[in-house]
């Protein structure tokens, strides 16, 4: 017997019909033995809807009361849930994240839980009871609802399962599985059996948005076993565990890529001390993430300097980049905000020489310019114009036999 947290999204709970299709599952797990814990987010739409009303009275309406809000939808979905189970003979109860005391801190609206406590839980598991919890919502110290940022609802199964030391934490989705990249691109794409936790932070920060990346983080840290799967058709899904030193590790497990990129030059820059900081510190400052950055090796006593953000923040980015060109007396200014970074994930790579050299032949093969290039242990990614993304990916997991079963690190 074991003991499964089930965590279904808004898709999995869309209607009457879907919650009695979950209830379903539920039921056959219990059928086989297993304690069942059950993590719901509100139905498809509905945090949007809500979020909506809001930003009609007020286009930045205050977070306390957002969270108040939009912690509705997800309590309207267990107790849904926890009828329709009750109505099918099977015992259930339902609670909020405040009542099972979800503890976060006071970060309305992006809230971070710090602790679980898993008394009530325990108590009606042990008496045989269903428990589902309401996911994306807890209660801070001073017993204010919060929500844990959009998609939250995968990290309350994960604490969950974490606090419960459950047996796994189950994803249900409405895709069967992590890919080796997106099916969309990729028509021969193939389902992973398993990825490790760490390929999978990298493929969710890369842009491969099967997961809140906070959930895996969780995951990892914890040793949670997490599974994907879709609450639609059967299957094993995917794994996502920790490296088993005694498996054999796939060479290249995915392939992930980022459409919201854009690139900016800085050139001529004095090759001295503390330019780099004089370049970025102002970035930083107007809160824009960076991502690559490359600088130049330099050149009679100047040097090109080179970073990518978020496409939303390519204009500011450039303004701010104008300006401390001229203090620094830079020759020019160049900006591009139709590139994409396209990135191979592997952990058998650590072991392995030799795959950057074959992912920069299958691009050159295609005739595909590569603008920057950044590597660690277990990725390298590249920068593209973004009307390559299609033929980049495929030409990748083509030469990669990605639609095959993984070649494995030895
Ligand atoms: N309902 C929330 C959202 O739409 C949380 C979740 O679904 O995980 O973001
Ligand atoms: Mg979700």
């Amino acid at each position: 017997m074991a003991l499964i947290v089930q965590k279904y999204g808004g898709t999995s709970v869309g209607s009457l019909e879907r919650i009695t299709n979950v209830a379903r599952k539920v039921i056959q797990h219990r059928g086989q033995g297993h304690d069942v814990v059950v993590v719901v987010s509100a139905m498809s739409g509905e945090t949007d809807r809500l979020l909506r009303l809001a930003k009609e009275i007020d286009p930045h309406p205050n977070e306390r009361e957002v969270d108040v809000l939009l912690s509705t939808g997800e309590q309207v979905t267990i107790a849904l849930l926890a009828i329709t189970l009750n109505k099918l003979g099977c015992p259930a109860r339902s609670y909020t994240g405040a009542q099972v005391r979800i503890l976060t801190d006071d970060a309305h609206t992006k809230a971070r839980i710090l602790d679980i406590d898993e008394e009530r839980v325990r108590r009606d598991l042990n008496e045989g009871k269903v428990v589902i919890v309401a996911g994306f919502q807890g209660v801070d110290a001073n017993g204010n609802i919060t929500t844990l940022g959009r998609g939250g609802s995968d990290t309350t199964g994960v604490a969950l399962a974490a606090a419960l030391k459950a047996d796994e934490c189950q994803i249900y989705t409405d895709v069967d599985g992590v890919y080796s990249t997106d099916p969309r691109v990729v028509p021969n794409a193939r389902r992973l059996d398993r990825i490790t936790f760490e390929e999978m932070l990298e493929m969710a920060s890369l842009g491969s948005k099967v997961l809140q990346i906070r959930s895996v983080e969780f995951a990892g840290k914890y040793s949670v076993p997490l599974r994907v799967l879709s609450s639609l058709v059967e299957g094993p899904g995917t794994l996502i565990t920790y490296e088993d030193a005694q498996m054999e590790q796939p060479l290249i497990s995915g392939i992930a890529f980022n459409r919201d990129e854009a690139k900016l030059t800085i050139v001529g820059v004095p090759d001295q001390p503390g330019v780099a900081y004089r370049i970025l510190g102002p970035i930083g400052e107007a809160n824009i993430e960076v991502d690559m950055i490359v600088q130049n090796v330099g050149a009679d006593g100047t040097t090109d300097f080179t970073f990518t953000v978020h496409r939303n923040d390519f204009d500011k980015a450039m303004g701010i980049l104008k300006n401390i060109s001229n203090t620094l007396k830079a020759r020019e200014v160049k900006g591009d905000n139709k590139i994409v970074k396209v990135s191979l994930v592997g952990v058998g790579m650590r072991s392995h020489a030799g795959i950057a050299s074959k992912m920069f032949r299958a691009l050159a093969d295609h005739g595909i310019n590569i603008q920057m290039i950044s590597t660690s242990e277990i990725k390298i990614s590249v920068v593209v114009d973004e009307k390559y993304l299609e033929l980049g990916v495929r030409a990748l997991h083509d030469s990669f036999g990605l639609e095959q079963k993984p070649e494995v690190a030895r």
